[in-house]
């Protein structure tokens, strides 16, 4: 058995979901939406499975898919892709990450990393060979700065993968932190990654700006995306990768020999979904920021000390004025004494743990995020 594989543990997201069922807990842990989703989307899904859209699609995704994934971008980022060469679909947004290691990393390569990190991306840098590098981002900020970069990067590095806006800090990348990766990206000849699947989940008037239109990155860019967080459509798992063509033939042959394709009907529907009018982008922000405002407004009134969410499901506390440093053993206690699942920030560190801080996603029905309040008031 492969040691890498023999010595992870189970997701937390899974472990999570699994306590939050047998306490019967208001499931505030994995990051996935109550709302079903906007249901033209869903209409077109399901008339494509009854349509007969359900043979193998091309493997590089419907030309549908690929244009519309061109347009929209341009449309939202500003960024030109040729569909035909540019843009590839996969099943999700993992699926690419997952891809892209295998397709970019050679034995001995050294990734740089960003932690708090999402928890699938050390085991996959590790088998495919990898070293991770990574630079630690502190609260409350959560930014990059010179020293720290320097200090990861090395003439071996050959990927960077990069995530924007952050899971689980919640937190965006400023426009000097982008600038400033970028110039180290290109002197160091190295690939980035970018995970930016919550481009559109962003709060308070920000536009997302994509790391592959800052200077030099156009042909060092793997830019994923994902319908499901686009669409609040989580199960679907179809993702978008968007890259120059030289990068784009080797993502491919990846793809080609991991799921090969994406269901067709779904690739359908989300075709149609990226083409929707602006006035549900908006929409669907405006709800998750009123969600995540009438959380914080609770939990603030509780006293618990809420750090800002710029993006995301997600919102974080701060632990250590109620006194408390282990963020796994509090949610331990709120899932199974107060009946609330949470995720304990640790678990996206590597190396610099920081244990005093928990997430929580708010992106639920109000009602489900005022039960979950009052059984944090008797948490503190
Ligand atoms: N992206 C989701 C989160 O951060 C989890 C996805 C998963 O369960 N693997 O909560």
């Amino acid at each position: 058995m492969n040691p890498i594989f023999s010595a992870l543990q189970t997701s937390v997201f899974e472990v999570m979901s699994r306590l939050a069922n047998e306490h019967r807990a208001v499931n505030l842990g994995q990051g996935f939406p109550d709302d079903p989703g906007p249901e033209d989307v869903r209409r077109k899904a399901a008339d494509a499975v009854m349509g007969g859209w359900n043979q193998y699609p091309p493997m590089m995704g419907l030309p549908e898919l690929r244009k519309a994934t061109a347009t929209h971008f341009k449309h939202w980022q500003g960024l030109d892709l040729d569909p035909d060469a540019e843009v590839m679909v996969t099943s999700g947004a993992t699926e690419a990450i997952a891809g892209a290691l295998m397709a970019l990393v050679s034995p001995g390569d050294e990734v740089v990393l960003f932690e708090p990190m999402y928890d699938a991306y050390v085991p996959l840098v590790r088998r495919a060979g990898g070293i991770p590098k990574f630079v630690t981002l502190k609260p409350p900020h959560f930014g990059l700065s010179e020293e720290a970069l320097a200090q990861a990067f090395s003439p071996k590095t050959r990927v960077v993968l990069f995530n924007n806006p952050l899971n689980p800090t919640a937190t965006i990348f400023s426009d000097a932190d982008l600038d400033l990766l970028a110039d180290f990206c290109v002197r160091h000849d190295a690939v980035a990654i970018c995970d930016e699947v919550w481009e559109h989940v962003v709060f308070d008037g920000h536009r997302h700006r994509p790391l592959m239109n800052r200077p030099g990155m156009r042909e060092r860019t793997v830019k994923i995306s994902s319908a499901g967080k686009i669409f609040s459509l989580t199960g679907w798992k179809v993702g978008m990768v968007m890259a120059a063509p030289e990068l784009m033939r080797v993502l491919a042959k990846a793809h080609q020999y991991i799921t090969f394709t994406t269901p067709p009907n779904l690739q359908a529907a989300v075709a149609y979904g990226l083409g929707k009018e602006d006035g549900y982008f908006e929409g669907m922000r405006a709800d998750f920021q009123r969600s995540r405002d009438r959380f914080a407004k609770g939990l603030t009134e509780l006293g618990y000390s809420v750090l800002p969410s710029k993006g995301t499901y997600f919102l974080n506390v701060d632990i250590a004025p109620l006194g408390e440093s282990d963020d796994v053993a509090w949610c331990q206690r709120l899932v199974t004494g107060n009946g609330v699942a949470a995720i304990p920030v640790s678990a996206f560190y590597a190396e610099g743990a920081v244990r005093n801080v928990v997430r929580f996603c708010f992106a639920k029905h109000d009602a489900t995020l005022d039960s979950a309040l009052e059984r944090l008031e008797a948490a503190r």
